[in-house]
């Protein structure tokens, strides 16, 4: 299949391809980096309205660009959660004050966002969400824990799916607050160590933390609708730019294994063969649904293939070099107990693939029901 660049297309990948080698590199300050992607109009390329200080990109332009980051080899984005899953949510549900607040400063590099939904007791079941926030005046006072809450520890704000109405249960009641972080002895982040010896995620606290009246997007008790169309943001175009990450990190595998001899066994060999079909089939189906899809299991079907074929290159980064990759760089001079290099953290982290944006269980639960027609699962059974 031929994507089909139009010259304009060429012209937009040329501008970003000398943008991205001008000012890319690998050690750069994560906010500094952020507002220099705004300054120079590269962050909101694919929102649906454009006049909130973002450019707006075609589809093709928007996969030109993300191909062009991830062959930049430019640092991962700390704004993508404000990018990406709040500004289009704001697009969709939020009042006008609330784009003109708050989407310009996302554009911007300005403002960093995370996610917080998450609670001991309510991920794959979010509806069990116990965080309160009670109305006083003018402002709404939380309390109540968020887990595993990436970014929390950069972020400037959250937005929090909390229980407004303790009268109502599961998905009533709910709704969709932003809050600023920046509220001393009424939000604590603590940050979780991981078993990759990095803390990219935290679980976050709230002990009185205010959010406004007015910063409730959709409406009092309209959480439920807001946070599952935050969910099904589409990700077409980034799944293609992950695919480009993934190319490189097979790419380095099969270097790798050419490196260490590995390759010329027979098992290893055929495994490497399988990951380099997947990966293109899943290209295809990317670039097939890119722009929308009517099919209900779509999304879970891409999740389960992806996260599955990243857990099989995890463990083949490391099978292929043998029991040395079991050894680590040891740096003592590093607070962590080990540091790992790339095939170690990439094994490591892909631990994480088949239980974020939906474990595996779930994805295949939302398949057997939506698209398959299989009896419901039994409520309260698990
Ligand atoms: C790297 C990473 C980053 C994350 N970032 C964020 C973030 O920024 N913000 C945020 O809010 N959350 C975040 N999360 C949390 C993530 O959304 C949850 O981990 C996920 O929803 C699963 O919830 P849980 O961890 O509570 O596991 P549980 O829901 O307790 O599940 C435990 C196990 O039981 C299985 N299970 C649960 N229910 C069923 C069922 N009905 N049928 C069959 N099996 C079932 C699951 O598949 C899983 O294997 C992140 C998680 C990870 C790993």
């Amino acid at each position: 299949m031929d994507y089909g660049f139009s010259e304009e297309d060429e012209k937009f990948r040329a501008e970003a391809r000398s943008w991205l080698a001008a000012h890319a590199g690998p050690r750069l300050d994560r906010r500094a980096w952020e507002r220099a992607l705004g300054a120079a109009g590269w962050i909101g390329l694919g929102w649906s309205e454009a006049g909130h200080g973002n450019r707006t990109a075609t589809l093709t332009q928007q996969v030109v660009w993300a191909e062009e980051y991830a062959r930049s080899g430019a640092p991962p984005r700390s704004g993508h959660i404000g990018e990406n899953l709040l500004a289009p949510t704001l697009v969709a549900h939020g009042d006008p004050a609330q784009k003109r607040r708050f989407l310009p400063p996302v554009a911007a590099g300005e403002e960093l966002w995370c996610q917080g939904y998450s609670e001991p007791g309510a991920g794959s079941d979010l509806a069990a969400v116990r965080t309160a926030a009670v109305r006083e005046g003018a402002h709404y006072r939380i309390t109540g824990q968020k887990i595993w809450t990436s970014l929390a520890h950069e972020a400037d704000w959250c937005f929090v799916l909390a229980r407004t109405d303790a009268q109502e249960r599961r998905h009533r009641g709910l709704s969709f607050l932003l809050v600023p972080m920046d509220q001393p002895g009424r939000i604590e982040v603590r940050p979780i160590r991981q078993l990759t010896g990095t803390s990219d995620f935290n679980e976050v606290f709230f002990d009185g933390a205010r959010a406004r009246v007015e910063h409730v997007v959709g409406g009092e008790g309209q959480g439920w609708r807001v946070a599952m169309s935050l969910l099904g943001v589409e990700r077409g175009v980034s799944t293609l730019a992950q695919q480009i990450g993934f190319a490189a990190e097979l790419a380095q595998v099969v270097e790798t294994a050419v490196a260490s001899g590995a390759v010329r066994d027979p098992v290893l060999r055929a495994r490497l063969v399988r990951q380099w079909a997947e990966l293109r089939a899943m290209r295809w189906n990317a670039l097939r649904t890119l722009g929308g899809t009517t099919d209900p299991g779509a999304p879970s079907v891409a999740k389960l293939l992806w996260a599955n074929w990243h857990q099989r290159l995890g463990e083949l980064a490391v099978q292929v070099r043998g029991a040395e990759a079991a050894v680590g760089p040891v740096d003592w001079s590093v607070a962590s107990p080990y540091a790992t290099d790339a095939d170690q953290h990439l094994f490591l982290f892909s631990r994480a693939d088949t239980v974020y944006g939906g474990s595996d269980q779930i994805q295949r639960t939302i398949i057997a029901e939506r698209v398959l027609g299989l009896p419901g699962e039994p409520k309260g059974a698990v």
